[in-house]
């Protein structure tokens, strides 16, 4: 009986133990939301959505995003990779002409980092950017979203604030899920301070193109502004924690 005592109690502390480690090794989005290292959708009142673009520029679809983006006085932010705004960086001047944020989602978008390679990617796309629209961007979202305690201090220390996107609003419409998806998806879970997530690149992405052109029209309609990263933290008094 007594030695079962202790195998019980021995296994409690084992679990304790690996609960412990693992936290350890990832703090977790309390941690990172309080820090203000990390944003995925932000708590207001104000009927304000930030409609984020990821992979871009794309020559035909950003383009067509602009135009309509531009119908609804709607604004957005992009979050960029390095090696395309090299080759179209009239795209991005116009971007940042019509009033959307440029952000940084690196420079050739690889899946697997380290935090040198980060560190570097982060910094040439950030000057890429810079030269072109004279100012730098404040946001970072790693690729495919994923991130790790490494990803996120590198991110921070390179003066990054991490983005992410509300989870109920990710369209998933890199998968091309047809038009009707993309919009549900949106306007059933749509909330004040929601981010949402689509792709303008990496792929056909006209459907994001057709879907926009419901979405837009119909969230104005219900009283919503559409607004930049920054806005929406400015709105809310979150501004960037340094
Ligand atoms: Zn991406």
């Amino acid at each position: 009986m007594k030695s079962l005592v202790w195998k019980i109690g021995l296994f409690i502390v084992l679990i304790f133990s690996i609960a412990y480690a693992s936290q350890a090794m990832d703090k977790g989005r309390p941690y990172y939301e309080q820090k203000g290292y990390v944003l995925w959708d932000v708590e207001t009142e104000e009927k304000v959505i930030a409609l984020t673009f990821d992979d871009g520029p794309h020559a035909t679809y950003t383009t067509q995003i602009l135009d309509l983006l531009a119908q609804y006085d709607a604004k957005a932010t992009f979050f960029v990779i390095g090696k395309h705004v090299e080759k179209m960086p009239e795209i991005i001047l116009k971007m940042g002409q019509e009033g959307h944020e440029i952000a940084n989602h690196t420079y050739t978008h690889l899946y697997k980092v380290t935090p040198e390679k980060l560190k570097d990617e982060l910094k040439k796309t950030n000057e890429i950017i810079h030269d072109i629209t004279g100012s730098y961007p404040l946001y970072y979202r790693p690729v495919g979203g994923s991130y790790d305690d490494n990803i996120i201090n590198t991110a921070v220390e390179s003066g990054y604030r991490v983005v992410m996107w509300s989870w109920h609003q990710d369209t998933q419409d890199w998968r091309t899920p047809g038009v009707d998806k993309i919009v549900s998806k949106v306007l059933s879970g749509a909330k004040p301070g929601n981010i949402v997530l689509f792709h303008d690149a990496g792929g056909d992405r006209s459907q994001t193109v057709k879907a926009l052109e419901e979405i837009l029209p119909e969230l104005q309609k219900q009283g919503y502004k559409f607004v930049t990263i920054s806005e929406l933290l400015e709105i809310t008094s979150m501004s960037l924690k340094k």
